[in-house]
């Protein structure tokens, strides 16, 4: 259901803006991750949507409910926005149980629901199993102990997952005698039956998942969730999250990831449509972790939830996310795929933050001469061969122009009544030059067209004999499948990944080559990305 629109979502505390001008549409179904550094605004953002923390202006949208906007005063609680939330300090109950934390929540609420016959609906269950009692005795066969002797509560487990039933129905079925199945299916089916005639004698009727009708409509009615419909919902997110065994224990006796997996539990039980999560991995340890993320894979695409997910690890963001929105300073940076900001960052920014190990940079001048632009890198001449068509020109006209109307926007925002100058002011992001000597102080120097950056992510970088480029090993980290290297440039160091188990001695002179048409030009004026392509040295 809920696609979430932000529009010029702002947020600010006196003059320092937290979120600015912010416009984000989330689809449904998607997993995206809200990403950046600390305090760039992430939380800020989340606790918005959610509407734990108000807007300064601007209006937010869930499903077709507007569930925010400044200018007409709508601003629906939290509680009535129909999300679940899930943060980094879970914290469960620590004097009730799994099975009461789950619940818990459950058994407050109270709304409109359909108007259902539980009685009839779980005899209809019942009559549906008993009608393979073999089935049955296979379950409870299983469930027998090293000594032969059925495990009650393991057999009761067992029944539930098998045949997605309620504590309750499990135990009555415990409790037949299977032997006379047929007789007790018949039971079960009269009471149906009787149930069915009840609600006609009233002026309704039962459909199919044993709901009042009347005149084809489904009735409504104010009530609280039933002990069924309760314990359904517990038994279900318990099986998602494989805690079915853990019902009866109290927090202090599971395991760090148990009790993350009983808080998701928590949060999914009430079924909600969107689930806002706040780091909640990062209590874990690395390997849990990476358990957990696999998990929340499975579950995303087992709930069909649109899941919402804030976390400063690149990592996780980039193996969770369908969506990844890269935030700096309060502003969004790049919205797209997770090998989309890889492999084309919008600008210097992104491609810095997102890659592990970090993306290499190295600075380049250079003018376009027919399809290619001649640079000159590393200190050699080469030829950058953008991918697709580019005119540097047009380009930089583009780029001046594009500024301009930013400008002219911001002016006229300035104009405004209530207008806040920014004091967080935001600025072109200061790139990482790796060399040698990092203590050479740098000259003060303004660019101007023609002045790049070339982002070279490590994966592109190759020790290859008949490569152009001469290069000494500074340092190298086999990990077993594959090895980090630092090597030397002139005077720049570059880091690259080389799949295998290579040794390399630190000294050893080597020759590379970055064959890719991956590699990215990126302007120095503005740090924006203006094309990928590939280097050739002549
Ligand atoms: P982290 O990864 O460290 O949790 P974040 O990206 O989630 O960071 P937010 O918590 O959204 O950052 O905060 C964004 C900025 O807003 C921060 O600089 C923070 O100091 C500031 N901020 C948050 N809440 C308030 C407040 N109540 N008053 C003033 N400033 C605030």
């Amino acid at each position: 259901m809920p696609k979430i629109v932000l529009e010029n979502i702002t947020k600010r505390w006196g003059k320092f803006y937290g979120v600015d001008d912010l416009n984000l549409v989330i689809e449904d179904n998607a997993f995206v991750t809200l990403l950046g550094p600390s305090g760039c605004g992430k939380t800020t953002t989340l606790r918005q949507i959610a509407g734990l923390e108000t807007p300064t202006s601007g209006r937010i949208t869930i499903g077709d409910r507007v569930v925010f906007d400044s200018e007409k005063g709508i601003n629906i609680p939290a509680n009535k926005r129909k999300v679940g939330f899930l943060f980094q300090n879970y914290a469960l109950w620590p004097n009730m149980t799994v099975y009461q934390n789950i619940s818990f929540g459950l058994t407050n609420v109270k709304e409109e629901m359909d108007k259902i016959d539980f009685d009839a609906r779980v005899n209809a269950r019942l009559a549906e199993v008993l009608s393979n009692p073999s089935a049955v005795k296979k379950v409870i066969a299983d469930s027998v102990d090293k000594n032969g002797k059925v495990d009650e509560k393991r057999a009761l487990i067992n029944l539930i997952d098998s045949f997605t039933l309620s504590m309750m129905s499990a135990k009555r079925l415990l409790a037949m005698n299977l032997d006379n199945a047929e007789a007790l299916r018949g039971e079960c089916e009269a009471a149906v039956q009787k149930a069915k005639k009840e609600a006609e004698a009233k002026g309704f009727k039962l459909d199919d998942s044993f709901r009042f009708t009347k005149d084809g409509k489904v009735v409504r009615e104010e009530r609280r969730l039933s002990k069924e419909e309760i314990d359904l919902a517990v038994r279900r997110v318990s099986r998602l999250v494989k805690i079915g065994p853990f019902m009866d224990r109290y927090p202090a006796e599971l395991s760090g990831g148990q009790q993350q997996r009983v808080a998701i539990a928590r949060t999914l039980a009430p079924e909600p449509s969107v689930l806002f999560m706040d780091e909640p991995l990062s209590n874990l340890d690395a390997k849990l972790r990476l358990e957990m993320r696999y998990e929340l894979q499975r579950l995303h695409v087992e709930t069909g939830s649109t899941f919402v997910y804030v976390t400063h690890d690149q990592m996780e963001a980039m193996t969770l996310a369908t969506q990844i929105c890269l935030i700096n300073n309060g502003l969004l940076q790049q919205y797209d795929a997770p090998l989309t900001v890889y492999d084309k960052p919008n600008n210097l920014f992104v491609a810095d933050f997102v890659g592990n190990p970090s993306i290499n940079f190295a600075e380049a001048e250079g003018k376009q001469n027919g399809e290619g632009i001649e640079i000159t890198l590393f200190g050699k001449k080469a030829i950058f061969k953008p991918v697709e068509k580019l005119n540097l020109e047009s380009w930089f006209k583009k780029r001046d122009e594009d500024k301009a109307k930013a400008e002219a926007l911001e002016e006229a925002k300035r104009q405004k009544k209530g207008y806040v100058e920014k004091s967080n002011k935001d600025e072109i992001f200061k790139y990482h030059i790796a060399k040698i000597n990092e203590n050479e102080i740098e000259k003060e120097y303004t660019p101007v067209n023609g002045d790049f950056v070339l982002g070279i992510r490590p994966d592109l970088i190759n020790i290859d004999e008949n490569g152009k480029l001469d290069g000494e090993i500074y340092g190298s980290m086999p990990t077993g499948m594959e090895s980090t290297i630092k090597v030397r440039v002139n005077d720049l160091l570059l880091t690259g990944v080389i799949f295998g188990n290579l040794s390399l001695k630190i000294g050893s002179k080597v020759k590379l080559s970055i064959d890719s048409d991956r590699i990215m030009l990126f302007d120095r004026v503005s740090g924006k990305l203006i094309s990928t392509g590939s280097v050739e040295f002549v």
